[in-house]
């Protein structure tokens, strides 16, 4: 399951909040609880680890302080692991300020996410065939 498909799912599995990865009783949390609801702990850990080699601009456009995890603020040069962007959209723009939608940032998520680790074929090795003959000069 790729990250914007858990969060899709996980939407409807509990709801919204900002700052708090999941409550105790498993009803309401982040993007990334929504996540866990949806794809289970291990696929969003393996999700989160993958997304934090993803390094981008924020498409928000924030620089400098901005909301990150717990609703802390942190310094920013305005681009950010992909970790980090989500829980900044999520924490900031959907909860925080609502200039972003759920669905907006589903969407912009499809667009930059990495894909799901069981999509993932390993590259069969290429053998490099040739009929070019090579002479000496
Ligand atoms: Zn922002």
């Amino acid at each position: 399951m790729r990250i914007s498909e858990a969060i899709a799912l996980g939407r409807t599995l509990i709801q919204p909040l900002a700052g708090v990865h999941l409550t105790g009783d498993q009803t309401q949390g982040c993007a990334w609880g929504m996540v866990q609801m949806a794809a289970g702990r291990d696929n969003m850990q393996a999700l989160h680890i993958a997304s934090n080699r993803i390094f981008l601009t924020l498409p928000c456009g924030c620089t400098g302080n901005i909301i990150k995890g717990g609703m802390t603020l942190g310094r920013s040069t305005g681009r950010e692991a992909l970790d980090i962007a989500i829980v900044h959209l999520f924490n900031d723009h959907v909860m925080t300020k609502k200039d972003w939608s759920m669905e907006k940032l589903i969407d912009w998520l499809a667009t930059v996410e990495p894909a799901d680790p069981e999509e993932v074929q390993a590259e069969p090795v290429k053998e490099v065939v040739t009929d070019e003959v090579y002479s000496l000069p």
